[in-house]
């Protein structure tokens, strides 16, 4: 980092010594993981330097925005709509929930058989080493899985937290749930910042958004639309969508599409970060949060290539965008918005097969080679749903990997192993020799 910060994290209460210990740990890893990737894009290293900074000055950045009054929201899933938050000029961005290292302490008040996604982001609460979480005027939970839900209460002892109901159906009734959800939230926004969001507010919130949807739209087609080419890693992919709910949003909008830029030079060049023929699957199912990165290094590091990641930390957060064209009241835009949002495909849904038929399209548009369906450990909800998609999978001819795992290194070698079988068949099928690195 380009300071000391510990002023800063002292008055937000933080345990410094913990902290500093979270630092080194995600210091080690990475370099390793993403320093000593060969070929990379020179625009990375705006990516780079937000990581370097992402406990120091984007901290600073959203405390400033605290000291005028903006509203600060921290949340853990895609269906918080941050276009009324970007509207009111707050910042709305999600919580961490990637690191083995808090989890043994959120096993004290928590089951050990949950999710690590929320042990991982309840822990970094009890052990105050999350500036995002200490630096946020209240949490946004919501009702997606049993786990979350009944952790929430347990959250709010420590910091204010509030609940969305996220419908489970789609049905007409549902979707009247969900309007008067979202209206709720918008009141609660306005409630901080003392009034009622203008039209033009709204506006220009749901279009910074959408821009930032836009840019990460045009970077997938360039990780994957391309067969011969391979312009970028699929870590270095991640990590940017992973960003994406931390930087500001119109400044990584611009990034991000300066890094498309280069890709489109690079794909005109054929400049490639993989050699011919390296597999190229896609990965589908959970989220992966900062710094869950172990699927695609193990993936990367063993022959294979990452072109798309089907989750919410993914596909599913920037497919979308809402309509504002025709537009006249608050009205027609929160309705816009709620369209926008009932299309998202979570497995909390049921019936959810609109996921499935949107994943076989999107692997034939790619032209990918194989899928990994990944879930972490006691997600019930995408572990459930994964036989019915890979049944649909196998019928389509299309080799599928289920790789289940959680945040410890332990598993690595195992997975390593899988996915090197795995690789190797792909590679057989298409006529081609495994190459392995
Ligand atoms: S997987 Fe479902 S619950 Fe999790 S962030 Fe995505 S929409 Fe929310
Ligand atoms: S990964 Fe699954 S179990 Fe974990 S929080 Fe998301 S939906 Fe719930």
């Amino acid at each position: 980092m380009s300071k000391d910060y510990t002023p800063m994290y002292q008055e937000l209460g933080m345990d410094i010594e913990k902290h500093n210990e979270l630092l080194a740990a995600l210091g080690e890893i990475y370099p390793e993981f993403f320093l000593k990737q060969e070929n990379r894009p020179k625009a990375m290293e705006y990516f780079d330097y937000v990581m370097s900074e992402i406990h120091g000055k984007r901290i600073e950045e959203i405390l400033e925005k605290k000291k005028e009054g903006k509203p600060l929201v921290g949340t853990f899933c895609i269906f918080v709509p941050e276009e009324i938050v970007v509207g009111a000029d707050g910042v709305c961005y999600g919580l961490c929930g990637g690191a083995e290292f808090s989890i043994a302490d959120a096993e004290r008040d928590l089951p050990r058989n949950i999710c690590p996604l929320i042990k991982s982001a309840y822990g970094f609460k009890v052990q105050k080493t999350c500036p995002y979480t200490q630096a946020s005027d209240f949490i946004y939970g919501e009702t997606s899985c049993e786990a979350k839900k009944k952790t929430w209460e347990i959250l709010n002892e420590l910091h204010p937290t509030h609940v969305m109901h996220i419908p489970q159906m789609k049905r007409e009734k549902e979707k009247e749930l969900w309007k008067s959800e979202v209206y709720d939230f918008k009141k609660h926004i306005e409630s901080i910042i003392g009034k009622e969001l203008t039209f033009e507010e709204l506006k220009k919130g749901i279009e910074i958004i959408n821009k930032k949807r836009e840019a990460m739209q045009r970077l997938d087609k360039l990780r994957g639309m391309y067969p011969d080419v391979v312009p970028i890693s699929g870590k270095d992919g991640l990590l940017i969508n992973q960003i994406s709910f931390y930087d500001d949003p119109e400044r990584f909008t611009q990034k991000v599409n300066e890094l498309c830029d280069e890709l489109e030079e690079r794909i005109k060049k054929c400049v490639s970060v993989v050699k011919k023929d390296t597999p190229r699957i896609m990965v589908i199912g959970t989220p992966m949060a900062p710094p869950n990165w172990k699927l695609h290094h193990i993936v990367e590091t063993t022959g294979g290539v990452i072109i798309n990641e089907e989750a919410c930390i993914g596909h599913r957060y920037y497919k979308d965008n809402i309509e504002t064209q025709g537009a006249e009241t608050i009205d027609d835009l929160m309705n816009n918005m709620l369209d926008r949002y009932m299309k998202i495909d979570c497995a909390c849904f049921t019936p959810n097969d609109d996921r499935i038929d949107k994943i076989i399209k999107m692997y034939k548009e790619r032209k990918a080679d194989g899928i990994i369906y990944y879930s972490l450990s006691f997600c019930h909800t995408y572990n459930v749903e994964s036989k019915r998609v890979i049944d649909r999978l196998q019928a389509e001819n299309i080799p599928v990997l289920r790789i289940e795992s959680d945040y410890s290194m332990e598993d690595m070698g195992q997975i390593k192993t899988r996915v090197e079988a795995f690789l190797e068949s792909i590679s057989f099928k298409k006529n081609v020799k495994f190459k392995g690195f």
